[in-house]
Parts: C-alpha cells; sequence; structure tokens
C-alpha cells in the first residue's frame, strides 16, 4: 500500500471524467484526470482506442467520476495530452 492510497482511502476522490465522441466508432468515450481540469479548458489530443487522436474541447462542465465508472482512458492531467 502507498501513502497516497492511504490517503485517498480517508477522502474518496475517484477524479474526474470528460466525454468525448469518438467519429470513428460513433461511441462516446470517457477519459478519467485526476486533477481538476477545470484550470485550463484548451483542446486537449486524445490517443483512442480506435487507433486515431481525437482533438477534444474540454468543457469548464466535467463532472466528478463516481466510484465505479469505468472509463476508455487515464491521466493524471490534461497537460499529457497537449503538445
Ligand atoms: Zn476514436
Amino acid at each position: 500500500m502507498s501513502p497516497s492510497r492511504q490517503r485517498r482511502e480517508e477522502r474518496p476522490d475517484y477524479g474526474w471524467v470528460i466525454s468525448y465522441g469518438c467519429k470513428e466508432t460513433g461511441e462516446l468515450k470517457r477519459l478519467k484526470v485526476d486533477t481538476d481540469p477545470a484550470a485550463d479548458t484548451s483542446p486537449i489530443e486524445v490517443p483512442c482506442a480506435c487507433g486515431e487522436v481525437h482533438r477534444v474541447t474540454v468543457s469548464p462542465y466535467r463532472r466528478r467520476r463516481a466510484a465505479d465508472e469505468p472509463f476508455d482512458l487515464e491521466v493524471n492531467s490534461l497537460d499529457e495530452l497537449r503538445s
């Protein structure tokens, strides 16, 4: 058990979810991000499961992720998806 995991058990934090549409498959995908994405809403480039990289506009209407909510991709910060 890492110290960070211990801390998370005291105050549950399941991250944030940003939804985006995959143009290739027509599916709605979920991107999980650990840090609050509201600080910077500039577009991100998401390496999608379909093999393409989708340019996604970050909406300020992000939402908390539910404990058992599935996601397709996970990052610590949206900055990882900006070039
Ligand atoms: Zn896709």
